[in-house]
C-alpha cells in the first residue's frame, strides 16, 4: 500500500525524490500534480525491477585521463599512503561540495581521491546506551552518508535528528557527509554549531597514526583548519551523556537545499528549573564556526526563566562578527542571535506546559 501523507502523493509519489530538480519557471505545484497523477508501473517494468536490486558497488579504481588521475583506493591504509606521498591529492568524499567547485567553478584537480566507500571511514558505533545517560561516545564514521546517520541513528541524537532533515534535501543528504561538511572548513556549514554544542571532536588520520582533536579548537580562520594535508577526518566523536534540552535553528531563504545564513544549536541541562549546562555553536556570524562562549557563561547556574533568557539573549546578539553579503546583512545576522534563545525558551515553556495540562 503506498504511503499517503503531506510529502507523498496518493500513488505513493516521494516528493523528496525531485527535490532539488524542480523547474523553478513552471513552479512547484504543477509538476507536484503531475507525479501525484502518475498511475504506479507494472510489477514486470524492468526500471521497477532495477529498483528492487542494490545499487552496483563502485570498485577500487585507479584511472589517469589526459593526465588528471582518479583514484579510490581499496583501503584506508593506501588512502593515508598517496595522501602522504602526492601533495596535489584531492579528497571527495559525497562529491556535493567538490561537484559545484567543478561544475560550476570550472576547478579542476590533478589528482582526486575518493575515500567514500572505505569501511572504515563508514562506521557507526554508540559506545554506550544514550538513552541509560551512560558515559561513552557516539562515533560516527567521516564517510558515513548523512541520510544513513539519520537512518542508524534513529533519532538517539535528538540534535542530529533535528538537524539533519534541515540539512539541504534528501538527494543531496543521501551523499553528502560530515567529513566534506567539516573538510570544506566553511562558516556556514550545518554540523559544525550541532557538533560543537555536542562537544565533538574530530578524528584525524595521516600515515602517522591518529589524533583527536576537539572541534571547538579544529577551525582557526576562514576554511582553514588544523587539518594537515597529508590527514584526513577519519570519524567524528560525540561524548555521552547528551544534555538534555538541544535544538538547532537554521535561518535560509529556502527550506530546502539553501545553506544557512545563521545557525544556531543549543545544548542546555536544565535541573531542578536551573541552568547547570550550556553548550552553543553558531554558524554565520563569523569567519569560522563558533562556540557562543559569553551566553553559555550568562546561563549557567541561573534559573532557566525569562529574566535568565532575556538577558543571555542581549549577550547572544553580541556574540560573532557577523558581516554582510547576500544572504543576510550583519544586522539581521545579529538579530537572529538576539531571537534564537527566547525561541528555545517559548519552546521549553510549551513543552512542559503540554506535558502538565
Ligand atoms: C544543492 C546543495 C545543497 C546544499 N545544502 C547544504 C546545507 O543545507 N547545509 C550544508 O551545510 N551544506 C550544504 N551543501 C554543501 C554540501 O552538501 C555539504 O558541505 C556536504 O556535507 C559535503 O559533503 P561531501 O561528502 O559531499 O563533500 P565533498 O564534496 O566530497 O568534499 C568537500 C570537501 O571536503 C573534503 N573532504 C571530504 N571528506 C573529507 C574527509 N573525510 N577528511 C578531510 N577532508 C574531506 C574534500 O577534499 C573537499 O575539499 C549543499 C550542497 C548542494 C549541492
Amino acid at each position: 500500500m503506498p504511503v499517503h501523507d503531506p510529502e507523498h502523493g496518493p500513488n505513493g509519489f516521494d516528493l523528496h525524490a525531485l527535490s532539488g530538480n524542480l523547474c523553478r519557471c513552471t513552479g512547484y505545484r504543477p509538476i507536484r500534480d503531475a507525479a501525484y497523477t502518475l498511475g504506479s508501473p507494472e510489477a514486470d517494468d524492468p526500471l521497477q525491477q532495477r529498483l528492487a536490486q542494490p545499487a552496483p558497488q563502485p570498485v577500487a579504481t585507479d584511472a589517469e585521463v589526459d593526465g588528471a588521475r582518479f583514484v579510490r583506493p581499496a583501503t584506508l591504509a593506501e588512502a593515508l599512503r598517496i595522501l602522504h606521498d602526492e601533495e596535489d591529492a584531492l579528497l571527495v568524499a559525497g562529491s556535493t561540495d567538490w561537484g559545484v567547485e567543478v561544475n560550476i567553478r570550472g576547478r579542476r584537480a590533478p589528482l582526486v581521491v575518493a575515500i567514500e566507500q572505505l569501511p572504515e571511514l563508514r562506521t557507526l558505533t554508540v559506545g554506550d546506551d544514550v538513552a541509560s545517560g551512560a558515559d561513552g561516545y557516539v562515533e560516527i564514521g567521516a564517510a558515513l552518508p548523512l541520510s544513513d546517520i539519520e537512518k542508524r541513528l534513529d533519532g538517539r541524537v535528538p540534535l542530529l535528528a533535528q538537524l539533519l532533515p534541515q540539512f539541504a534535501s534528501r538527494l543531496i543528504r543521501n551523499r553528502g557527509t560530515l567529513g566534506g561538511n567539516l573538510g570544506t572548513g566553511s562558516p556556514i556549514g550545518d554540523t559544525p554549531p550541532a557538533l560543537l554544542a555536542l562537544r565533538a571532536s574530530v578524528v584525524l588520520a595521516s600515515v602517522a597514526g591518529e589524533r583527536e582533536v576537539d572541534l571547538a579548537d579544529y577551525f582557526t580562520g576562514y576554511r582553514q583548519t588544523v587539518k594537515q594535508p597529508d590527514e584526513l577526518i577519519k570519524a567524528i566523536r560525540i561524548p555521552l551523556p547528551l544534555a538534555t534540552t538541544t535544538a538547532f535553528q537554521k535561518i535560509a531563504k529556502r527550506r530546502f537545499d539553501d545553506i544557512s545564513s545563521v545557525a544556531v544549536a543549543f545544548a542546555l541541562d536544565i535541573d531542578g528549573g536551573v541552568v547547570t549546562g550550556a553548550t552553543i555553536g553558531l554558524g554565520g556570524v563569523a569567519a569560522t564556526p563558533l562556540r557562543a562562549r559569553a551566553t553559555e557563561e550568562a546561563l549557567i547556574g541561573r534559573p532557566w526563566d525569562i529574566a535568565t533568557v532575556k538577558a543571555a539573549s542581549e549577550v547572544l546578539r553580541g556574540e560573532g562578527t557577523p558581516m554582510s553579503d547576500h544572504r543576510a546583512s550583519s544586522a539581521y545576522r545579529s538579530h537572529m542571535l538576539g531571537t534564537a534563545l527566547l525561541k528555545l525558551y517559548s519552546q521549553t515553556t510549551l513543552a512542559s506546559k503540554e506535558v502538565s495540562a
